[in-house]
């Protein structure tokens, strides 16, 4: 049996170069680890580059998620509409506030939130909307924004999939009322790990800073006084200081993922036994994932395995989140969605990063070409 000369092949991975480890050596001999000028920094960078006016970094995706929620006043018995089809952090911060996850259907073309089957389940509890730009493809936002509008309610976007991603020639990041972005190391950029939240709303900024600081401020006297139940969600000079590098290199980033996007496209074109995700019109996409679907879900898992023995990183993303032991467990034990369900059980996530070769999309292509053909006789 001949060997293929293919190293394993992660799902996703940093790209780190001298630059970056410049700027961290520089912060680690400064003054300043923490709460110095990088992070001011790279707050404005980010504002700038999603032409948003407010940027706040913080110290994960989650606590950034967790913070927006807080900024948008949700509470105890707030229902929230959002899909089921991202990580869980995106819905267990609402649990973490006593608001309630709605799970709305998703599309089965790019595997987004459904946007036409929001509406219905809207009630006089609702205060927001939640889309998640999966694998950095955009949502529908004028369908979204426009129902938002019409029902007063806010819309925070899960973009930590999708810095980089436009809607519209305008950035993810400034569209909706808050966006919440994600900087660890399979993400568009990283800081090891990191957070922001970005926002045109100078009132959710400043109770997104005083939030990230425990909630403490200054009273007239120059005493610290707090005044709201906050947290230490801050990140480190050390970590925006490769923030502010890595973002330097967004856009090369992102061509290079999407040039990964198309080959996929191209090889995988002739397999009729799987679909693949389509981008919408008008919609730049951070292509932080590639997602195929098997067409007959019995054939999902068997191919997983198969992929794994050679050497391939698949992964699921995601499982739905209601599915989750947790949610079953907490109120969600009878919730179906007829897309989301036949997404969840023929979804395949394959290695997707800046740096994939075209001679690893090629070999990766072939072995699922092998075993359709091995298991179509
Ligand atoms: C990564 C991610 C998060 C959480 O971000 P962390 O930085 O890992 O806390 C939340 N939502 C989505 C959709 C993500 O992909």
């Amino acid at each position: 049996m001949s060997k293929t000369k293919i190293k394993f092949i992660p799902y996703g991975r940093q790209v780190i170069d001298e630059s970056d480890i410049k700027a961290v050596v520089k912060v680690l001999r400064s003054d300043w680890l923490t709460q110095g000028p990088a992070v001011r920094q790279f707050e404005e960078s980010l504002a700038k580059y999603c032409n948003a006016e407010y940027a706040v970094a913080v110290s994960n995706g989650t606590a950034a998620l967790h913070l927006a929620y807080l900024a948008a006043g949700l509470k105890a018995g707030d229902e929230v509409i959002t899909t089921p089809n991202t990580f869980a952090a995106t819905t267990n911060m609402l649990l973490a506030i006593g608001a309630k996850p709605v799970f709305c259907d998703i599309r089965l073309d790019n595997y987004n939130i459904d946007e036409s089957k929001i509406e219905t389940l809207i009630t006089p509890k609702t205060k927001a909307i939640v889309p998640v730009h999966f694998g950095g493809h955009p949502c529908n936002m004028d369908k979204i924004l426009s129902l938002a509008k019409r029902h007063n309610l806010l819309v925070i976007e899960d973009a930590c999939h999708a810095l980089g991603a436009s809607y519209k020639n305008k950035k993810i990041g400034g569209i909706g009322d808050m966006s919440v972005f994600s900087f660890h190391p399979v993400k568009s950029i990283t800081t090891g790990e990191g957070g922001a939240i970005l926002t045109n709303s100078q009132d959710f900024y400043k109770k997104l800073l005083h939030l990230r600081t425990h909630g403490i401020t200054k009273d007239a006297d120059g005493f610290n006084v707090m005044t709201a139940l906050g947290y230490n969600y801050r990140i480190t000079d050390i970590q925006t200081a490769l923030g502010i590098s890595q973002l330097k290199k967004l856009g090369k980033f992102v061509k290079a993922r999407q040039q990964v996007f198309n080959s996929y496209k191209t090889e995988l074109a002739s397999v009729k036994e799987i679909s693949t995700p389509s981008i919408s019109k008008n919609t730049v996409s951070a292509n932080h994932l590639f997602v195929i679907r098997t067409k007959d879900p019995v054939k999902r898992n068997p191919l997983a395995n198969f992929l794994k023995q050679n050497d391939i990183g698949v992964n699921f993303h995601y499982p739905m989140v209601y599915s989750h032991p947790y949610y079953r467990e907490n109120g969600y034990q009878n919730v179906t969605l007829k897309n989301a369900d036949l997404y969840h059980n023929s979804c395949i996530t394959l290695p997707l990063y800046a740096t994939l070769k075209i001679p690893e999309i090629k070999y990766i292509c072939k072995k699922i070409k092998k075993f359709f053909t091995q298991n179509n006789p």
